[in-house]
């Protein structure tokens, strides 16, 4: 018997010496306390295996007590492994202390024990006629070792129970094994003591628990938890992820794949497909890949990027093969939107501005032999036609043009929205024909035209072959030559000639000296007279003009419409104006009161200056009368920013100034606008009447307008009247004034004074 058990004790023995060793291969303070409680494990099996082994009745007696003071402090060890693997409560100090001390008064009342038989005594015990020696059992003095023990029992299940408890089902597991070989460690003890066995049988399930705790706390279930977490990982991933072993087969895809592709039989299709790719790309020598591609899944294109990675084992032996798959179909589509957004005008979905630039410039570099024609349109006086039935219309003109473009142009052909009424339009030579855009621009106006406003359309074109040049230069270009025929009625087309540039670049040069010709007086007004039917002149119109000291006599065409652009112009006509009133003042000074002056005011001056403040301030200051100065305005400032000009007009017009629509009937005809607009007098230039073909209806329209402005009560001054013919009709359809070289071309002032007076 005494064999048996010392063989018994010694294998329990070693085997908790090799849980010791493995569990000190381990790091960290789990393993360490762990560790502790093993070692204390051990020492308590030790003593036990003493206690039965031993044949003499004193060794006995120490080992039996002994044992029980072990039993406190393995119970105290395996409370702070438990404390350290539940991690839900930390014990506090003084529990330590109380706990500390009540062993150690335990301890000490067992080592007393050992001589004084108190708690209790060692009896022998005859078994299959070996002596063996044991507790006798309990009494009501051990009472305070079994509350020691037994306290530190119930922490360390109360522990293991409230974490198993909170924690979630996944993990519970690793709880419950360790709390069930404990509860067993208990049974047993409660039933050896009831049934007064000799052995402890609590040692036995003692030793199994011992046993477990490394390797279950350690090993089995966090690396099982490891392995099912990170299943739940790879089953929660917006990846789907595909495992294949050596042979192709596949040994794992994750719950994505099973959702994405419920339709079929995935592990079939996922190894055919490997194969045949595997074989395709000759994978035998790769480690891994990463691409994107276009699939047909389910009727739907999707962007799949697939990464591909080689399984290696320690030995970096190939094990297997891993794909993780991402759909990117959303990503491809957001980026194509964006682009689109950031490269097409929102209103007509043709390319914008910037784009447009950029794939010019791609098909020139692309055909460096072809020649290409660049056009840009533009919509004259499109803003007045937004002002006048709405931006809602304006966009219905826009769309009308940009599909008018997708129509008309070829394939080749790159076209876009360059600013708001203006269009570009790249075409190779072949395919460029100017009838083809006469006829598109002619579509538009017909669409768009009525009685109010008359649309028209300007092409400037410019040849490309200079493939260094800046795309936005050749559309300047382009520009330039629609500038030069801005108010031709009759045209459409422009191309651009280098002359076009020097006439710029020259204007700009006279712009850039225009403050010091206004210092040296350079500027002058020639008046060019205006007559009455039946031939008096009563007055005369001022027109500017520049004494270049270089160039010569300068005309405001070569140089108004780069002031105005340069905000320089109001200061040239606050001169003129100047320049008129004071020969005004000369005028009346000779008794020539009834002879008028009508100057010319920009529309930019408004932005400038208060008109009305710099007229009065000189009416005031040369006390002549306001109403022998007459005010030249263009159509558009009775339109454009209304009220503030309105207000501004209706101002200087109740101070005595008369007010003329300059050119009238040139850019939106708006026959409405002179019922709203408080003004004196039309002008209407023969110029626009000359040209085109229809001759009899430009002149039947003349005729309404002429008897219209009779009925407003209002003035018509011909301008431009260049032939006795021309007289003699607009004598017939009720004009009363005249303007032109038929009578006078514009002239100094001492030839007017000279001539007239
Ligand atoms: P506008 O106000 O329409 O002036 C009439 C223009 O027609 C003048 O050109 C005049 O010389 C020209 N003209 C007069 N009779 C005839 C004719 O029978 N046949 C032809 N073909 N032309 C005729 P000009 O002097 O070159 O002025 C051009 C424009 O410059 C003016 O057009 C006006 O818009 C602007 N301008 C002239 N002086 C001033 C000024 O002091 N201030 C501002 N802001 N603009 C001015
Ligand atoms: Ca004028
Ligand atoms: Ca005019």
């Amino acid at each position: 018997m005494r064999i048996i058990l010392g063989f018994l004790f010694t294998i329990m023995i070693a085997a908790i010496c090799v849980s010791i060793y493995q569990t000190k291969k381990v790091k960290g303070r789990l393993a360490q306390k762990i560790s502790v409680f093993l070692i204390m494990a051990l020492i308590t099996l030790i003593v036990n295996a003493i206690s039965y082994i031993t044949t003499s009745y004193f060794w006995a007696v120490v080992a039996v007590n002994a044992y029980c003071a072990c039993i406190d402090w393995t119970l105290l060890c395996m409370l702070h492994y438990v404390e350290e693997y539940t991690q839900i409560l930390k014990i506090n100090r003084t529990v330590r202390g109380i706990l500390f001390g009540a062993i150690m008064v335990d301890n000490l009342i067992l080592a007393g024990n050992i001589f004084l038989n108190l708690v209790f005594k060692v009896d022998p015990v005859v078994v299959e006629g070996e002596v063996f020696y044991t507790a006798a059992a309990y009494q009501s003095k051990s009472l305070f070792h079994i509350l020691v023990a037994y306290s530190l029992v119930a922490l360390n299940a109360i522990l293991l129970i409230v974490k198993a408890m909170k924690t979630p089902r996944f993990y519970r597991t690793q709880y419950f094994v360790i709390l069930s070989l404990f509860t067993l460690v208990v049974v047993a003890c409660v039933a050896s003591l009831a049934m007064g066995s000799l052995i402890d049988l609590s040692v036995f399930f003692y030793f199994i628990m011992a046993l477990a705790v490394s390797p279950f706390s350690l090993y089995f279930i966090p690396r099982k938890l490891a392995d099912r977490t990170m299943n739940f990982a790879l089953n929660d991933m917006s990846e789907m992820v595909f495992c294949f072993d050596l042979q192709g087969s596949c040994v794992y895809f994750n719950k994505r794949v099973a959702t994405d592709f419920e339709y079929i039989d995935i592990k079939a299709a996922a190894e055919q497909s490997f194969a045949e790719w595997f074989a395709q790309n000759q994978m035998e020598n790769k480690e891994n890949l990463q691409w994107i591609e276009k699939k047909l899944v389910g009727g739907k294109v999707r962007h799949l990027e697939s990464v591909y990675h080689k399984l290696t084992d320690g030995r970096n032996e190939c094990i297997g093969y891993f794909f993780v798959v991402t759909d990117r179909t959303e990503e491809v589509e957001n980026y194509r939107k964006e682009h689109y957004r950031v490269t097409h005008d929102e209103l007509t979905g043709l390319y914008n501005k910037e784009y447009f630039f950029e794939q010019v410039e791609q098909v020139l570099k692309n055909n460096p032999d072809k020649t290409y024609y660049l056009l840009c349109t533009n919509i004259y006086g499109f803003k007045i036609y937004n002002e006048l039935f709405g931006e809602a219309s304006g966009d219905e003109v826009l769309l009308t043009q940009a599909d008018l473009m997708r129509k008309t142009t070829g394939i080749s052909d790159v076209y876009g929205r360059l600013s708001e009424d203006e269009f570009g339009m790249l075409v190779a030579e072949e395919f460029f024909f100017e009838d083809k855009i006469i006829q598109h621009t002619l579509t538009l106006r017909n669409e768009f035209s009525n009685s109010l406003y008359s649309m028209h359309i300007y092409v400037g074109v410019y040849v490309a072959k200079n493939l260094e040049e800046p795309v936005e230069q050749m559309c300047n270009k382009a520009r330039l030559a629609i500038d030069s025929i801005k108010g031709k009625y009759d045209t459409v087309f422009a191309y651009f000639d280098e002359s076009l540039l020097e006439k710029t670049l020259s204007e700009q040069k006279l712009v850039g000296q225009l403050e010091k010709a206004l210092d040296e007086e350079q500027f002058c007004i020639y008046l060019q007279p205006q007559v009455t039917a039946d031939g008096t002149v009563v007055g005369a119109e001022a027109l500017m003009r520049w004494q270049h000291p270089e160039r010569g006599l300068l005309s405001p065409g070569s140089f108004v419409a780069a002031s105005e652009h340069t905000g320089l112009l109001w200061k040239v006509d606050r001169y003129i104006w100047e320049e008129a009133v004071r020969r005004l003042k000369i005028w009346q000074s000779i008794q020539k009161t009834d002879w008028y002056i009508s100057v010319n005011i920009s529309l930019s001056d408004f932005f400038h200056i208060d008109i009305y403040e710099t007229l009065v301030g000189l009416v005031e200051k040369y006390k002549i009368e306001p109403r022998n100065l007459k005010l030249e305005l263009g159509e558009s400032m009775l339109m454009q920013e209304h009220q503030e000009q309105m207000d501004m007009l209706l101002k200087l017009r109740n101070y005595g100034f008369e007010i003329l629509i300059d050119d009238f009937g040139s850019g939106y005809s708006s026959l409405n606008m002179l019922k709203d607009n408080n003004v004196d007098a039309l002008k209407i230039d023969m110029k626009f009447l000359q040209g085109g073909g229809k001759k009899e209806r430009s002149w039947a329209i003349l005729q309404s307008i002429i008897d219209l402005a009779k009925e407003l009560e209002m003035q018509v001054v011909a301008e431009g009247v260049e032939t006795e013919e021309q007289m003699q009709r607009l004598k017939a359809v009720g004009c009363s004034c005249y303007q032109g070289y038929y009578f006078a071309k514009p002239m100094p002032v001492d030839e007017f004074e000279y001539q007239y007076m």
